[in-house]
């Protein structure tokens, strides 16, 4: 191992009793620190009772944070305290995009809030374009030598992000780490990786950006919050980005321990559309024979007179009745179901996306990084638990997001009002209501 492979890292070296390595900057770490009671895991931060984590000869391990390979009393972390050792090349932005004013305004927040090393969030609606405007904190930050990761609970979001990162930054290496990824590690100024790969760094980022923080399984995960912390250095700073913040963000804003920027426009500087909500009570005994709400189809008729359309329902049991009973009304219209363990998921959205469909019959999957251009949007049981209010918010974000078609319908239908719905409409309400003042003032 070369010892940049352990700058602003912890690596796991089981059972060591010395270095094998003479170097003064390599540091053994503690893995866990040991109490009367408990045991503290010093990579995830999880508590564990000693008597259940226990091995032989008054050993203990940690059980929660295992698949990173198991940390007991008997390892120790080696680690180099990260020294910034990068070769800067002289242009460093090579995106050559255009911003809106709103966004340009909004991006100039950000970047003098990284370069002050603040905790912020970027609280943006589905559709503004986020991504570009953290581009040129980035880029201040890289020209000050700084080391920066952008995480994301999922990895198809750090997939995305990865070939926009180094079309923007081209002159720089990116590392990419997740759990799929089979390249070896590398020291790089610039990384992109889950918030799972966190637990291998220690105060290793001067900047780190966590992208959709709201989304599983980072937002209820106390071991990737744990993790987050530890892999910026104590003094650097950090950037939340989400279209929908959970209770714990909002409560950290109202506290003033997290700065907040709103960019509650799209891209196209329209407004978010607002959910229309139907009331369809019993949806799933009548959709076993067959029937769907004449709303719905009504609905679905006038939109696919002119516009494609999403359709999510909540179980991939529920796909096959719908389709069956949309067959029925619609026998000349294309369309088919969709979900994520769909082996022809990628093809069924490629052609969608190619027109070959009129809509798609779907599950949550769709609800985020998906994007047709000029969809309406249809939920049949959105008050269904496997929906929280941000996915909701997420799904409703799909419509509109075209500038030749900056609106679109959004129409929810379930068996009862819930607290999940009403908070998806309340937040986009809240956003639109500070939209408007923009469009207005
Ligand atoms: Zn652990």
């Amino acid at each position: 191992m070369k010892l940049d492979e352990l700058y602003g890292r912890r690596v796991l070296f089981p059972q060591v009793d010395s270095f094998p390595l003479n170097d003064s900057r390599l540091q053994a770490l503690p893995t866990l620190r040991v109490t009367s009671k408990n045991i503290i895991c010093l990579r995830c931060g999880t508590v564990s009772n000693k008597s259940v984590v226990a091995m032989p000869r008054d050993q203990y391990y940690c059980p929660e944070c295992i698949t990173l390979g198991r940390v007991s009393t008997l390892d120790k972390f080696y680690h180099v305290q990260e020294p910034n050792q990068f070769v800067i090349p002289e242009q460093i932005l090579t995106w050559t995009g255009q911003l809106s004013s709103l966004q340009a305004t909004t991006s100039e927040i950000i970047r003098d809030r990284m370069e002050r090393h603040c905790r912020q969030l970027l609280w943006a609606v589905t559709g503004a374009g986020k991504t570009e405007m953290i581009f040129a904190g980035i880029a201040a930050a890289l020209s000050r030598g700084e080391r920066v990761a952008i995480a994301s609970p999922r990895v198809d979001v750090c997939l995305e992000l990865y070939p926009r990162l180094q079309a923007a930054f081209a002159n720089f290496p990116i590392a990419l780490l997740h759990g799929r990824e089979k390249q070896k590690y590398q020291y790089a100024q610039l990384t992109i990786c889950t918030t799972h790969q966190l637990l291998r760094f220690y105060h290793a980022f001067d900047n780190l950006i966590v992208d959709e923080v709201d989304s599983f399984p980072y937002a209820a995960n106390r071991a990737l919050l744990y993790a987050t912390e530890n892999a910026i250095k104590p003094d650097g700073g950090l950037l939340f980005m989400t279209a929908t913040p959970g209770k714990e963000l909002i409560h950290q804003i109202q506290q003033k321990k997290l700065l907040v920027s709103y960019l509650p426009l799209r891209y196209h500087g329209h407004l978010l559309p607002q959910i229309k909500i139907h009331l369809a009570f019993n949806w799933r005994k009548h959709l076993l024979q067959r029937r769907l709400p004449a709303r719905l189809i009504k609905e679905l008729r006038l939109t696919l007179a002119h516009h494609h359309c999403l359709l999510f329902v909540p179980h991939v049991a529920d796909l096959q009745p719908t389709f069956l009973a949309l067959q029925r009304v619609f026998p000349k219209i294309k369309f088919t179901t969709v979900h994520a363990a769909d082996p022809k998921r990628l093809e069924k959205v490629q052609s969608m996306r190619a027109g070959k469909y009129q809509f798609l019959i779907t599950t949550s999957i769709l609800e985020r990084g998906v994007t047709f251009p000029e969809i309406d949007v249809f939920v049949l049981g959105a008050d269904d638990q496997v929906f929280s209010s941000s996915a909701l918010v997420q799904i409703a974000g799909r419509a509109g997001r075209s500038l030749k078609r900056p609106t679109g319908k959004v129409n929810f239908w379930v068996n009862s009002y819930n607290r999940r719905v009403r908070e998806a409409q309340r937040q986009i309400a809240y956003m639109n209501t500070k939209g408007r003042r923009l469009t207005n003032g």
